[in-house]
């Protein structure tokens, strides 16, 4: 057997023509379009295509694209006063601060500091608490992504055992809340879980999000699961070159999986589209 493949890509496309319908429709009944206000401080390469790339999505989708670039040795004070300005600017339905933030700047802080209503990561303490609680708020992007996919191969999973490996406000703690309000039955495991192997092999969703390359074997896979590898791991090839690598091992659990996502081409661009369509979801709140 050998599973079907998720194919993010294609997903999301779709929703990315989904939410640009959407902002024609705002634009249309409201006389502007959505904004979305992204602020990078200092000059992490990685950051920088991230931003560049949110922005060019931001505007195919037919949104108003925004764009900091604040120095590396910016104080804390002055980010927090650029978010008070993005808070009061009735243009901005959405603001995403990139992280990682430089060491001088608390990101619980400036996290915080940003209107809930605009938090289009769903990272502020007032949007993991809706989210906890089964409420509407806005919920983080990849995390949602990873649910579209899963319920698009499984449709209803009320029921389902669930695995989540990785606890992180960004990822795992958020997956896990999203599977339990769906009716999944979720265990939330992470770097102090004993036998990982037994919950894995027992789970008919596996959500992978830790950052270590193929550190979920495929024979640890139930047959027949679906299984979802947000890592992102850049390997290094013996050719000097490298590749990009998920935290399952592949081929080995596409053997066994009922349906996987590659990576990369899986959850990735889901990332994006989710996060054009909670900035959609901010507007139509706010307007
Ligand atoms: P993180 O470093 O904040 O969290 C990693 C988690 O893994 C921690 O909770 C830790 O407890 C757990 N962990 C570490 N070692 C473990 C082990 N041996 N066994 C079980 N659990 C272990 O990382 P994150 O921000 O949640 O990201 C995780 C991965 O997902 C990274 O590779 C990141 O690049 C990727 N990521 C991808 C997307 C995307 O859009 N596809 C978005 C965010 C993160």
């Amino acid at each position: 057997m050998s599973a079907q493949l998720i194919d993010g890509k294609a997903r999301a496309a779709a929703l990315r023509a989904e939410v640009a319908a959407g902002v024609a429709a705002f634009t249309a009944a409201h006389g502007r379009a959505p904004g979305l206000t992204v602020v990078l401080v200092g000059d992490d390469p990685a950051s920088a295509v991230y931003v560049a790339s949110k922005g060019k999505a931001c505007r195919e989708a037919g949104m108003v694209s925004g764009e900091y670039r604040l120095p590396a040795d910016t104080a804390e004070a002055d980010l927090l006063a650029l978010i008070a300005q993005l808070n009061a600017d009735p243009a901005v339905d959405g603001i995403l601060v990139q992280m990682p933030l430089p060491r001088q700047i608390d990101s619980d802080r400036v996290i915080a500091a940003i209107d809930p209503a605009k938090d289009v990561d769903g990272l502020h303490p007032v949007n993991t608490g809706l989210l906890v609680s089964g409420r509407q708020g806005l919920v983080p992007c990849t995390p949602s992504g990873c649910l579209l996919l899963i319920r698009e191969a499984m449709g209803d999973i009320a029921g389902a055992q669930a695995v989540v490996i990785g606890r992180s406000i960004l990822v795992g703690k958020p997956m896990a809340a999203l599977l339990t309000n769906a009716s999944a039955t979720v265990t939330l495991a992470h770097s102090r879980t004993r036998d990982l192997a037994a919950h894995v092999a027992r789970a008919d969703i596996v959500v992978a999000a830790v950052g270590i390359p193929n550190m979920v074997p495929g024979e640890w896979i139930k047959p027949g699961a679906c299984v979802i590898d947000v890592g992102i791991n850049r390997v290094a090839l013996p050719d000097g070159k490298s590749r990009l690598v998920g935290d399952v091992d592949f081929e080995a659990a596409r053997s066994r999986a009922g349906w996987i996502t590659p990576v990369p081409g899986g959850v990735g661009p889901m990332t994006i589209a989710c996060l054009l369509a909670n900035t959609l979801a901010a507007a139509h709140a706010r307007a």
